[in-house]
């Protein structure tokens, strides 16, 4: 099996005693591409060294989770647009709005994305999106920007069908993450995810969060790894009723696409 994780917040502290342990791990099963998440300006400074130091591997995203929005200035968008020329980094984000935990207040959240969504625009640079209890907003403000919107992704979507097609009209791609295999909340997407295109359907772990709930033996601290994503990609398979192995395939070809690896 040929994966690629498209989320990974590898700058997590969680990570900082064993990282090439981690590394070697996910090479082992068959993780040929990892997309490292920038959350911060100083998380998104760490994930375009690591990309530097791991080529090939190791990628990164440049940008403030909207949880950080509050802490967003004018330093900010130069900062990221000067990242973002860095090599290795392939895409602006995680940036979008998080209506769930409102670390940020929401004009905040929404004054950043907005500068984050036009930095991409004017870079024809991915995104890479974040939307958390935050539809229908955080599509209306993508549909506002839809004439210049390059190619983009929404992380972790855990949300209904409504929002689906909502983002599949603005043609994003969709990222799944183990979320599908958590049986108190993630069962609504096993049906969604045979609406997604083949075309659009991408596999992330997001660790070292969400850890699938079902992996046998749990991981020490229940922690998540990259080497975790052939869990995640059979779960989606069997959801679909189709092979792993071309799941994959599929959606490490489009994480190349997407992010132009
Ligand atoms: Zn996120």
């Amino acid at each position: 099996m040929q994966l690629a994780d498209i989320g990974a917040n590898l700058t997590h502290a969680a990570f900082r005693d064993d990282l090439d342990a981690v590394l070697a791990r996910a090479r082992d099963a068959g993780i040929a591409a990892i997309v490292v998440t920038g959350t911060t300006l100083e998380e998104s400074r760490r994930a375009a060294a690591l990309a530097q130091a791991h080529p090939g591997l190791l990628h990164a995203t440049a940008g403030v989770h909207p949880h950080h929005a509050r802490e967003c200035g004018p330093e900010t968008i130069p900062a990221l647009r000067a990242l973002v020329a860095q090599p290795g980094v392939v895409a602006v984000g995680e940036c979008g709005l998080d209506f769930n935990r409102n670390y940020s207040p929401h004009p905040d959240q929404e004054q950043w994305f907005v500068a984050q969504l036009e930095l991409a625009c004017e870079l024809e640079k991915p995104l890479f999106l974040h939307s958390r209890d935050a539809h229908p907003r955080f599509a209306a403000i993508l549909r506002a920007h839809r004439d210049r919107l390059p190619r983009a992704v929404a992380h972790c979507f855990t949300g209904e069908r409504e929002e689906l097609r909502a983002y599949l009209a603005l043609d994003l791609y969709i990222g799944i993450t183990g979320w599908i295999c958590d049986e108190r909340r993630g069962t609504h997407l096993l049906e969604l995810v045979r609406e997604i295109p083949r075309d659009r359907l991408l596999l992330e772990t997001d660790a070292p969060y969400l850890t699938p709930r079902d992996l046998r033996p749990q991981p020490r601290a229940r922690r998540n790894e990259p080497a975790f994503l052939p869990h995640i990609a059979r779960r989606v398979a069997q959801a679909l009723g189709r092979p792993a192995g071309e799941i994959a395939a599929e959606t490490a070809r489009n994480a190349r696409e997407l992010f132009a690896l």
